[in-house]
C-alpha cells in the first residue's frame, strides 16, 4: 500500500500576472496561499502555491506567473482540465460568485453520474467543480466569504487530452497502479484505490486534435504523490525499466521530485510527501513571507525588487 502512487500531489500551471493570479485564487476561489517562493530555474519570477490549510497533497495548485507571457492553446499532449471536489448544493453559491466576478462559466452538466460546473480562470485555464459520488471528508480552507459548506476540498481529477489512448493508459495502469473505472464516448476514467480522493485521471482521446501550446493559462505538469523519497526511487527504476527517460531525484525543498514525459506528451512528476511545507515556516505563517532556496538568499534584495507586490 505504502509503495503505491497515492493520487495527485500537485498540479502546476502558468499564469500571466502574479497579482491577478493571487487575487483570483485566494479571494474568488478561496484557496490558501501556502508558499510564496520563486521559480528555482528563474528566480526573478514567483512560484506560488495554493492549497488547504497545511498544503496537503492532492490540494496543491501551483503557478509560475510570467507577467508578459502569451496565452497558450488547449490541445492534445496536454492536461486540459483541473477538477476540484466541492460539497453538494454549493453550485448556487459558485454560480452567483462567478457572475459577480465576471468569471466565464458553463451551465451545470453531468458525467459519470456526477454534476460539475466548468469555469475559466483569468488566463483561460479550465476548471471543473465536481460533486463527487464518493464521500469527500477532507477539511477545506475557509475564508471570510467562503465557508465549509461551499469551499473546494482539493482535487477531484485531472483530464489529459491525447491523440492515442493506450500509451498513456499503459503508464497509468502498469506503472501507477490505476484501473479503468468507466468510459463514455471518448472519455476514459482511471482511478486508483490507494487513496479515497484526488485519485482520478480522465483521458480524453481525440485522434485528430492539434498539439496544445503550453503557455499562459495552461497546465505545465501534473505531479503524482508518493509517501517518501525511497518510494520515489522505486518508481524511478520502474519508469526506466519501461524505457522512458526520467530525471535524477531533484530536491524541491518541500518535496523530492522526478520528472518524465509520458508517451502521450504530458510532463509527469512524482513528488514525495516528505519533508513537506512546514519545513521552513509554521502552519499559521505559511505563505506570509517570501521563501528563497539557499542558493538565492544572498540575492534576496535584488529578487524582491523584481517581484510584483501581491497584497
Ligand atoms: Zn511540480
Amino acid at each position: 500500500m505504502e509503495d503505491r502512487i497515492l493520487g495527485l500531489h500537485h498540479i502546476t500551471a502558468i499564469a500571466s500576472g502574479a497579482k491577478r493570479n493571487f487575487d483570483f485564487y485566494t479571494r474568488v476561489l478561496g484557496l490558501r496561499l501556502i508558499k510564496k517562493t520563486v521559480n528555482f530555474d528563474d528566480p526573478y519570477t514567483y512560484h506560488l502555491y495554493y492549497g488547504d490549510k497545511t498544503g496537503s497533497a492532492g490540494t496543491i495548485l501551483t503557478f509560475f506567473p510570467w507577467e508578459s507571457i502569451q496565452t497558450g492553446r488547449r490541445g492534445s499532449r496536454q492536461a486540459t482540465e483541473i477538477g476540484y471536489s466541492v460539497p453538494e448544493s454549493s453550485f448556487d453559491f459558485w454560480l452567483k460568485r462567478f457572475e459577480a466576478n465576471n468569471i466565464l462559466y458553463n451551465k451545470v452538466s453531468e458525467k459519470f453520474g456526477e454534476s460539475y460546473l466548468t469555469f475559466l480562470d483569468p488566463d483561460g485555464l479550465k476548471f471543473e467543480l465536481t460533486v463527487s459520488k464518493n464521500q469527500d471528508n477532507r477539511q477545506p480552507w475557509e475564508t471570510d466569504e467562503i465557508s465549509a459548506e461551499n469551499a473546494t476540498k482539493g482535487f477531484h481529477h485531472i483530464t489529459i487530452t491525447t491523440n492515442k489512448l493506450q500509451p498513456t493508459a499503459d503508464v497509468l495502469i502498469n506503472i501507477f497502479g490505476y484501473q479503468l473505472l468507466q468510459s463514455s464516448v471518448n472519455r476514459y476514467r482511471f482511478v486508483t484505490d490507494a487513496v479515497p480522493n484526488a485519485n482520478i485521471v480522465d483521458l480524453v482521446e481525440i485522434p485528430g486534435e492539434g498539439i496544445g501550446q503550453v503557455a499562459g493559462g495552461s497546465v505545465h505538469h501534473v505531479a503524482f504523490r508518493v509517501k517518501d523519497d525511497q518510494v520515489l526511487m522505486k518508481f524511478r527504476a520502474k519508469i526506466e525499466a519501461a524505457g522512458l527517460n526520467i530525471t535524477e531525484k531533484i530536491d524541491r525543498n518541500y518535496f523530492y521530485s522526478l520528472y518524465f514525459r509520458e508517451p502521450g506528451g504530458v510532463l509527469f512528476e512524482i513528488a514525495s510527501e516528505n519533508p513537506g511545507f512546514a519545513i521552513d515556516e509554521t502552519v499559521e505563517l505559511m505563505g506570509s513571507s517570501l521563501k528563497l532556496p539557499e542558493q538565492y538568499e544572498n540575492k534576496r534584495e535584488e529578487i524582491v525588487g523584481h517581484l510584483p507586490v501581491l497584497d
